[in-house]
């Protein structure tokens, strides 16, 4: 944490819309979960509505994977640089 509260942050959040696929690197695009309801566990869908998909090589992501740890990430850094 200290480390990176010297890292300057240029975003405020990050969207899911322009993540990039975390294997290749690729854009993902937004997919409507009735297409991909039978490759992901049916609780993922039942608590998940935004989905997207590695143009590249088809890797799915939704919010609760990486997008969220994230996006949490960021705003305890920014809490941290708060206080400071
Ligand atoms: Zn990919």
């Amino acid at each position: 944490m200290e480390i990176l509260e010297q890292i300057p942050l240029e975003f405020d959040s990050i969207s899911g819309d322009t993540a990039r696929c975390t294997k290749c690197n690729s854009l993902t695009s937004q997919i409507d979960k009735s297409k991909i309801s039978d490759k992901i566990p049916q609780k993922v869908l039942e608590f998940n509505e935004k989905f997207c998909r590695c143009d590249k090589c088809n890797q799915i992501y939704w919010e609760g994977t990486h997008i969220k740890k994230i996006q949490e990430f960021v705003e305890k850094v920014k809490l941290g640089r708060n206080r400071a």
